[in-house]
Order: C-alpha cells, then sequence, then structure tokens
C-alpha cells in the first residue's frame, strides 16, 4: 500500500504579538492579533505535515479553501508531492504544479510532510545547511509614537531598548510616516527623529533597518533630505522607500554615494509572480541588494525558483514574513538554513502556542530545528482550545 494523505484539518488559530502594533505608511493600526489558518495533514503511517492556507483566504471563503486543499492533497499519495534526486527536492511531484501554483504555502507542506515521512530534516531535502544559525530582526516597531502621541519619537526609542534587552540584535523601523498620516515634510522630520532616538537606545551595535512601504513616492527631494540625516546612525538596509521603479531607484543609488551610505536597498514583497518585469530590470541594473517576496506565499519551491535567477547577480535573499504569525519563523528559519545568501528573519515574535518552541534563540540568531520536516509538531496542549473550529477532512 502506498503512503497517502488520510486526513486534513484546517483551523483558524489568533497568534497575539506580545504588544500592540501601530500603523505603517498605509495601513491603521496593525492591532495586537493576526489569523493562522493552520493546515494539518496526516499520512496513513500518522506522520503530519504542517502550513498556514492564510492565502486562500485572501479572496476566498472556509468552504471555497477546503475545496481547493481537498483537491491538492486529499488521497495523495506522499511520494507524489515533490520531485527528488539525490535526497534533495529539484521540483513538483507530478501533476503538483497547478495545486502548488500561487500556494507556495502548500510545498511548505510538502516539504514537512515528506521529510516526517522519511525521517529527514526540510533542510537537507533543500540542499543542506549553509549556515550554523539564523540571525532575526524585531520586526514590530510599527508608528508606536501614534500609539503614544506624548512620547512622540522616544516611544519607538523605549521599544527598540526593550527588544534589544530581549536579545534582538537587528530591528526594522517603519517610516514613511509623511505619505498618509503627517504632512510630508513633518513626516520626514519625524521619521529622523525615530531613528535617532532608537539608535540613541540602542547604541552602535545593533543593526537598524527602514522600511518606508513606498511613503516616500513623489517625494525624492524629502527622500535624499532623510537619507542625508540617517546616513550617520548607520542604516543597514532601505526596504520599499519608493515604489519599484528603475528611474527612482537610480535617484536612489544616487543619494547613498553621495551621502556615503554602504546601506542595501531591497524591495519586492509585493510581487506577486516573482520575479516580475521591473524587478528583473531593477536587478540587471544592479539597482538592488535584496530581494523580497513572501516565505510564506510563494513556499520553498517558489523561493527555490527565484534563488536559481538571482545566482550571479549579488541580490540577496531577505522573504518578507510579516502576517505569517508562529508558522512564518519556522518557514523561514529553515529556508535560511538552507540558502546561501538569506540574510534575517523577519521575526513577528509571536508567542508559539500552538507550536511546539521554536530553536534556541542566543546572540540574535536562532539555532536550526534538528528534527524531521520543519523540525516542529503541534503543541496539542495549545491547540486544543481552537478544535472548536478545526474543518475536518477524510480521504
Ligand atoms: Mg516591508
Amino acid at each position: 500500500m502506498p503512503e497517502i494523505i488520510e486526513s486534513i484539518t484546517v483551523t483558524p488559530i489568533p497568534s497575539s504579538y506580545q504588544k500592540e502594533l501601530g500603523k505603517n505608511a498605509y495601513i491603521d493600526n496593525i492591532g495586537t492579533q493576526r489569523l493562522e489558518w493552520v493546515v494539518r495533514a496526516k499520512s496513513s503511517s500518522g506522520a503530519e505535515g504542517i502550513s498556514i492556507a492564510n492565502r486562500l483566504m485572501r479572496d476566498g471563503s472556509v468552504e471555497s479553501m477546503l475545496a481547493h486543499i481537498k483537491g491538492a492533497l486529499l488521497g495523495r499519495e506522499i511520494d507524489d508531492l515533490l520531485e527528488i534526486s539525490n535526497g534533495v527536492v529539484t521540483g513538483a511531484g507530478p501533476g503538483m504544479d497547478r495545486w502548488y501554483r500561487r500556494n507556495g504555502w502548500m510545498t511548505i507542506l510538502a516539504f514537512d510532510l515528506v521529510g516526517k515521512v522519511r525521517g529527514v530534516s526540510a533542510i537537507d531535502l533543500l540542499g543542506g545547511k549553509k549556515h550554523d544559525s539564523i540571525p532575526a530582526y524585531d520586526t514590530t516597531l510599527y508608528f508606536q509614537d501614534f500609539l503614544n502621541p506624548e512620547k512622540g519619537a522616544q516611544q519607538v526609542g523605549d521599544e527598540a531598548a526593550k527588544a534589544v534587552a530581549d536579545g534582538w540584535r537587528a530591528l526594522k523601523l517603519k517610516m514613511g510616516r509623511g505619505g498618509k498620516w503627517m504632512l510630508p515634510e513633518a513626516g520626514m522630520r519625524r521619521d529622523i527623529e525615530v531613528v535617532q532616538s532608537v539608535r540613541e537606545s540602542v547604541g552602535p551595535d545593533v543593526k537598524i533597518y527602514v522600511d518606508a512601504n513606498f511613503g516616500y513616492d513623489g517625494r525624492l527631494d524629502l527622500l535624499d533630505e532623510y537619507i542625508k540625516e540617517v546616513t550617520p546612525l548607520d542604516i543597514f538596509w532601505f526596504e520599499e522607500m519608493i515604489t519599484h521603479d528603475v528611474d527612482g531607484y537610480k535617484a536612489m543609488r544616487e543619494m547613498l554615494a553621495k551621502y556615503g551610505s554602504s546601506a542595501l536597498l531591497t524591495c519586492g514583497e509585493v510581487d506577486r509572480d516573482p520575479i516580475s518585469e521591473v524587478f528583473q530590470d531593477l536587478i540587471d541594473d544592479r539597482l538592488i541588494d535584496g530581494y523580497q517576496p513572501d516565505i510564506v506565499g510563494h513556499g520553498f519551491l517558489g523561493w527555490m525558483d527565484i534563488e536559481r535567477q538571482l545566482k550571479g547577480t549579488g541580490v540577496r535573499t531577505i522573504p518578507h514574513n510579516f502576517g505569517n504569525g508562529c508558522f512564518g519563523s519556522y518557514a523561514s528559519i529553515v529556508w535560511g538554513a538552507a540558502s546561501e545568501t538569506y540574510v534575517s528573519l523577519e521575526d513577528e515574535r509571536n508567542l508559539a502556542h500552538y507550536l511546539t518552541p521554536l530553536p534556541e534563540f542566543t546572540n540574535g540568531a536562532y539555532a536550526l530545528p534538528t528534527g524531521p520536516g520543519l523540525g516542529v509538531d503541534i503543541d496539542e496542549a495549545g491547540y486544543a482550545p481552537h478544535a472548536k473550529h478545526e474543518n475536518r477532512m477524510e480521504a
């Protein structure tokens, strides 16, 4: 009897942040929780693959999501999930391409389940580890000054200090206040104050990344001023300061050169069909240094394809992970472990209440998971309260 996927459950599980998250350049307060649509696929021998199907709920319903997952996975032979050669995955299994397309999350489940059935790590299925640990950055420093207007920029500085006290060695600060929530000039001034406050609070050794979610669109004059002011504060990367565009990025490269910044320019989280034309142009013209499609959205097969195309360009792998909750950290750590050019994990710092604990975190980096598959299992005690909303399908 071939081993097949015998049962699948899909369960909505809210994951909490450790604090309230404020606005970014275009979205109002993120709040305190995100929902993860947790998929558990069990095989005949009792192995279980895990992922989250949030992508299917973007324009779908529980009913349409279940129909899709059923067609893709229920009754499917484990050996048909992935194409494997010499212990390393080379592509989708027969007939799986159409299901994996735009459902990268499902490829991560496949790596997890196949790994657990074979008793091997997904890191090995991806070609083996390239690093001994995975650096992570705190990605929860939104427009926290708006949540505590009296303290203003200092609020972000204080939260940054707390993140460093908690062990993080890299932080990302949301920028672009002038794109929507403040007048452009005042927003740029506040952005600068925030970077100043954070640098003062965390000292010289912590990496600072900034991300404007396109908040400087149409205001290259203000962006120039901003880059001039923050460059002495040592910025590691500038993310989505403006919308991806060859002329805009050329202008930004010139600003960095003018002010002596060696920061990376990064973007690509909005690329739903990577690598799309404009991003390919930015890569070909050496105008970006890091590319950021979502880790769960595009999945492991999607990212294998992206890295094949990035090879030799010097552009580094920096998968977006915000909104992927507890599960996303495991996926990102495993991917990062096997990726030569990976930079760091976008860490939402959710408490992994329905999953077994993350690997040890020391000096701002996670150890690699050691178990088969993703090296994570469901924590049944943490999962139990959510089982009331479980949707179950049997082969
Ligand atoms: Mg971003």
